[in-house]
């Protein structure tokens, strides 16, 4: 009885990532290497290794992709004030 109840507790959301594995869907697409993913089921957010493993999104790696992301739109800015007036 007592176990039955604890296993009912714990198949929640939280559960079925567990043992089925997160389901990511791509939030943010950071540049050509790096996006970040969050699972819709339990909202654990996650972000790729430059191998292409996803890992979980901590703090200090949302930091990184976040320069990253504004390093990218600073290039594509240039790219498209600058060199589009070259002609
Ligand atoms: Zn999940």
């Amino acid at each position: 009885m007592k176990t039955s109840l604890l296993t009912e507790k714990l198949i929640g959301k939280y559960n079925l990532c567990s043992l089925f594995g997160h389901r990511f869907v791509v939030t943010k697409k950071v540049n050509d290497h790096f996006s970040e993913y969050e699972c819709p089921v339990c909202k654990q957010q996650a972000t790729n290794d430059p191998i292409g493993k996803k890992i979980m999104l901590t703090s200090e790696l949302k930091d990184i992709n976040e320069t990253l992301f504004y390093l990218r739109l600073k290039k594509e800015f240039l790219n498209h004030f600058y060199f589009s007036k070259k002609e």
